[in-house]
């Protein structure tokens, strides 16, 4: 493996189709080790653009605007750091010679809740929450009834809780549906409906696949509020048993998915060390924001290394932490933050601000890492630098 000078004819390009605050990271971690990194997205100014050599604004479900771009760049790496993407034409693409990360049918079996939960369930025969799909509401409700409620209903192309909702009583099922055909992303209409699980804790298992092998990060617990995370921590501990099988999961699904990178396999833990698979993304997962405080080499770190075919000779967390979401309470254009010096007295503890343009109520706009002799410290510590920050339109 060899790598280029940027802005040069031996460059080695990254395009990366996503360029929010997890691609921004992706893209720093690249351009330290001498990628020449373009950005693209929907809008301008995007993380990712502001730090990237050079940027593309498209709409990436546009299969014909998506080739153009990668035609234009003729990048050594497609990297798929959102799920909306034109992902049958990055299949089509990557038949002629392109690399998709980690694989172009990764992208697009993950695109879509209904791809990976049959591919997990069906093919592999994790263990998962009883689940049906359903197009139209009459499905919906005769699914609802078979499994039983409560019961959790997502559009199939929805990420970050948009469009999710739990129902708890029949007449709960219209709402949940209504609310889901507003809520997706994209290709409205179809949902899945989930069995509702009283799970003791959720983690996400970290799952890097680089030349070098399999090897896995210290499990991430998470906090989530109306399908969207607001805290994780870093280990989160696990029994023997729930170790094994967190691991047998991600150790399969990753597999099954192939090529190089990190995935982030979700897990619910239920009593009597049962876990079920959740969910998987082929790429730095938001609640993997505390490795940044963590560990000795990021999840973007780790994702960059082996993207770009580099070994990682081991995985090391050199302490507990933990990581709270900057959430924005209403919308606003051109955000100030205030409350920085406050928050970066105490030890241990440290800020990012994504740089978004715009907050609209409940996006994602920075967060706070914390550093402790314990999970339980680093989520205080976390939890107050959040509630330290303010922000305010200008
Ligand atoms: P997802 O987008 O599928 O990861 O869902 C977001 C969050 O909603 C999860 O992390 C859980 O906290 C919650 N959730 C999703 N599905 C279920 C379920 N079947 N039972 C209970 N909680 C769920």
């Amino acid at each position: 493996m060899s790598i280029g000078t940027p802005l040069n004819a031996s460059a080695t390009r990254v395009l990366l189709l996503g360029s929010g605050e997890l691609g921004k990271e992706v893209a720093i971690e690249l351009m330290r080790l001498g990628a020449e990194v373009i950005a693209c997205d929907r809008y301008e100014g995007a993380p990712a653009m502001q730090v990237a050599h050079r940027s593309h604004v498209l709409d990436m479900l546009d299969g014909d605007a998506l080739e153009r771009v990668i035609k234009l760049e003729r990048p050594a790496l497609i990297v798929p750091e959102i799920e909306a993407i034109a992902t049958d034409r990055l299949v089509r693409l990557e038949g002629e010679g392109w690399r998709v990360i980690p694989t172009a049918a990764a992208a697009f079996l993950t695109m879509n809740r209904e791809g990976i939960r049959r591919l997990a369930a069906e093919e592999l025969g994790l263990a998962t929450t009883p689940y049906a799909f359903a197009s139209t509401y009459d499905e919906l409700h005769l699914a609802a009834l078979h499994i039983g409620l409560p019961v959790v209903i997502k559009p199939i192309m929805s990420s970050s809780g948009k469009g999710q909702s739990v129902a708890r009583t029949e007449a709960d099922l219209r709402r949940s549906w209504d609310y889901a055909q507003s809520g997706g992303r994209a290709g409205q209409g179809r949902v899945i409906i989930e069995g509702f699980v009283k799970f003791v804790s959720e983690i996400t298992l970290l799952t890097l696949r680089t030349v070098n092998g399999t090897q896995f990060c210290d499990a991430i617990g998470h906090l989530q509020v109306d399908g969207d995370y607001i805290e994780s921590w870093q280990p989160h501990a696990l029994s023997a048993l729930q170790l094994q099988r967190s691991k047998a999961i991600a150790g399969a699904i990753t597999e099954r998915l192939g090529g190089y990178g990190i995935f982030g396999v979700e897990l619910f833990l239920l009593e009597d060390d049962q876990v079920l698979f959740s969910e998987v993304s082929p790429r730095p997962h938001d609640t993997g924001l505390v490795t940044m405080a963590t560990q000795v080499l990021s999840e973007f770190a780790l994702h960059a290394r082996a993207i770009l075919g580099l070994p990682v000779a081991s995985i090391e967390r050199h302490s507990c932490g933990a990581s709270a979401a900057i959430k924005a309470t209403t919308a606003c254009a051109s955000p100030v933050f205030h409350g920085l010096t406050k928050v970066l007295s105490v030890p241990g503890v440290d800020v990012r601000l994504f740089g978004k343009p715009e907050a609209t109520a409940g996006r994602r706009m920075g967060v706070v890492t914390a550093t402790a002799e314990s999970v339980d410290a680093a989520r205080a510590k976390a939890v107050a630098g959040r509630a330290a920050l303010s922000m305010q339109s200008t």
